[in-house]
Order: C-alpha cells, then structure tokens, then sequence
C-alpha cells in the first residue's frame, strides 16, 4: 500500500480539501498510473453534493475523478497490455465480474457487479474507492484505455466520460450523413456529442438555454442553434429531428423536445437530473417517438471512441485549472458556465 495525496469532500456542504488516501499495491493484473490530468464531470458535482442520494448515496469523504489520463509508473507481472511509461486513461469503472452475460456482450457498464472509479465498495482495501482528483492510481489492466499520441492529454480526459456517454448513443442510433442530430444542453456532454455528431457528417442543431453560446456551438460544429427559451425558433423545427441527446443535468421540459422528432425518431437521455421528468403519452404516440438513455459505454467501445478521436483530432475544449481552484469550479458548473470542460492539472497537487 502506498499513501497518494487527493481532494475529497466530508460532507455534502463541506468543500473539497487536500487529503491523503491509501492505494493498493498493484495486484498481478492491475497496473499503477501517475494521474496527469482529470475532467470535472457534472456527475462528480451531483455526488459531492449528494443530489443522487435516492439512487446511490454519497458514502464520504468522497474523492471524486473519473475522466482520468496519466503515465504507467508499475505493472503487475500478469499485465500483457501495458507497460511503464505507457500514457493511459481511466474512466467511470474500475472492475466488473467479466464473466456475466452483461460482460461477454462488452457491456461492463451495466455488469451488476461494477465497480464505479469512486463511491463503490472497494474489495481490495474495504471502505469505497476513491477518484482521480488524486496523484496516482490503481486499476485492473482490462479498464484501463490506450489513449491516441496525437491528442493533447489535457483536452483527452474528458473523452473518458464526456466523450464515451455521446459516443455510445450517437453509434447505436446511427447518426451519420443525412441524418438530423439535435443536442441538448451545450456543457461537457453536449460540446463532444457535437463534435462526434459532426465528425460523422450529421446536420447538427444545438439547443440551449444560453445564447451567448451560440458563437461557440457554431464554431465546435454545430450547424445551428435553437435558443429553447424561443417558442418562435422551437416552433420552427417541431417533426423534424431524427435523433436528439438531451444532455441537460437539471429539470426540464422533455415534451418540448419529443415534440422536435421526425417519425421514429428517438430522443436519448444521458443527463441525469435527480427529479424525475414529467412525460406526455402524447409526445410519444403522434410520430411513433421513442424515448430511452444511456451508460457511458463498455471498455471496448471506450478505446473505439478514443481512437476515433485521435483520428479526427477531436479532444474536448478545456479550462485548465489547478486542484485549488475546484470549488470555484464547481461553483461555475452549477450555472452552466464553463467552456466546456474544466481539466484539472495534477502537478498542482504536489
Ligand atoms: P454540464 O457541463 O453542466 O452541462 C449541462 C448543460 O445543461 C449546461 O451547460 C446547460 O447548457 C444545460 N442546462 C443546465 N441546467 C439546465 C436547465 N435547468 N434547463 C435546461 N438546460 C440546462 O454537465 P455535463 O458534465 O455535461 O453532464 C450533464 C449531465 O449528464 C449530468 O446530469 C451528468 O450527471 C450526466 N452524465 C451522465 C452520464 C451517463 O452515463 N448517462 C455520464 C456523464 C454525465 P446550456 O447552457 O447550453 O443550456
Ligand atoms: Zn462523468
């Protein structure tokens, strides 16, 4: 066991602080990284602040962290992937039985024994597991992802969640060329489902709540933006959208958007505000519309997603920021003012 600096919560109202955590020494599967960067997801805001208690209650302190890159420093003598040196990243889980049918059909994600990076039992050292907003960690070599040469590793964190939960649905409804793609809410999610939707050749339309955004989401390659607090410009597209990921981590209104959708046309739901959303039968019938969400992604689709984008050269737009700065960071996402991602730099932890 080695001790690893870290900023965690005490409490729902306390803010995060430095800390020392323990981490286990690398089992024969498990390789240890020295964390170079890590995003700030809303979802790590929604725990710290325990919005989620209904669903997984915060077990504190919590280290929060789960768009994790940095550098292979030790590997385990049964590790075949990785070695030292080895620039990775890590994402929302951490282990999974691998044996369930969840598992053989590369859905870890929903494996009923996942491990999430942090707020999950830990069967190593007891107690639960603790995040990346932290100097190093250690992880079983099969959740851990090659991240590509080319991108820059501050902009690449956030691929690991932001990137992986619009990747996963923008594929499995077939967004490509010729297809309208609307999405939901511009922030960390919202920016990257714009970029892949757009790699991909769809005609992209950007809904938000906050027009000096528009600049921005033209610009991340976005071919139009509908202000939603506009009836005049929603009314415009009502029937017209072929899929549309709503993003968006509050209440809100879901009809409004069911009613943008094409016949057969889905709406998926990745953000994931504590209230439940009031659905209208009539949203859905008229137009055979159907609603559904998504998981980040399995491990394998994970590296499809982040060799796709190192293809493209697609990483998310990132405000750099020292660990000091998270709870002014935080502060900022819960008035969806980012730009898009805050990407913590860990060599201010030292
Ligand atoms: P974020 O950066 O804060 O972006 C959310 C965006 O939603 C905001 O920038 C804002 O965009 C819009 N928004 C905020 N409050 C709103 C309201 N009251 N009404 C309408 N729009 C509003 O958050 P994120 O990191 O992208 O995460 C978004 C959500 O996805 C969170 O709930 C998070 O927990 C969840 N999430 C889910 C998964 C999954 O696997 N399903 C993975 C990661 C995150 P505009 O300013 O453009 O309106
Ligand atoms: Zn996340």
């Amino acid at each position: 066991m080695h001790k690893s600096k870290a900023f965690s919560a005490a409490s729902k109202t306390a803010p995060l602080a430095v800390t020392t955590i323990p981490r286990r020494d690398p089992t024969e599967r498990d390789v240890e990284i020295k964390i170079l960067f890590c995003g700030i997801c809303h979802s790590d805001l929604h725990a710290v602040r325990d919005e989620w208690n209904e669903f997984m209650p915060t077990v504190y302190p919590i280290v929060p962290g789960h768009e994790i890159v940095g550098r292979i420093t030790n590997v385990g003598s049964a590790v075949t992937k990785y070695k030292p040196g080895d620039m990775v990243g890590v994402g929302c889980m951490v282990d999974a039985d691998l044996t369930c049918n969840q598992c053989k059909a590369e859905y870890e994600q929903f494996c009923p024994e996942r491990i999430l990076t942090y707020n999950s039992p830990d069967k190593h050292l007891g107690g639960v597991t603790y995040g990346g907003y932290s100097e190093t960690i250690v992880v079983d070599e099969h959740f851990v992802l090659r991240v590509p040469a080319n991108l820059d590793l501050a902009g690449a964190a956030p691929l690991l969640c932001a990137g992986i939960t619009t990747y996963s649905p923008i594929r499995h409804w077939g967004v490509s060329k010729g297809k309208k793609v609307g999405v939901v809410g511009l922030g960390g999610l919202g920016h990257m489902g714009v970029k892949i939707s757009h790699a991909l050749g769809a005609h992209v339309a950007v809904f938000t709540t906050s027009p000096e955004k528009k600049e921005d989401a033209l610009r991340l390659g976005a071919d139009e933006v509908i202000v939603s607090r506009n009836a005049n410009e929603m009314e415009k597209h009502q029937g017209t959208f072929d899929f549309i990921l709503d993003t968006v981590c509050a209440k809100h209104d879901i009809n409004s958007y069911l009613a943008m959708l094409a016949r057969d046309g889905n709406l998926t739901l990745v953000g994931a505000p504590p209230e439940p959303l009031n659905v209208a039968a009539f949203a859905l019938i008229g137009g055979r519309h159907s609603l559904s969400g998504s998981s980040i992604g399995g491990i394998r689709e994970t590296q499809e997603m982040l060799d796709f984008c190192g293809e493209h050269n697609i990483t998310a737009d990132v405000e750099v920021i020292p660990i000091q700065k998270v709870n002014e960071a935080y502060d900022r996402l819960a008035k969806s003012n980012v730009n898009y991602r805050f990407s913590i730099d860990m060599a201010s932890l030292e």
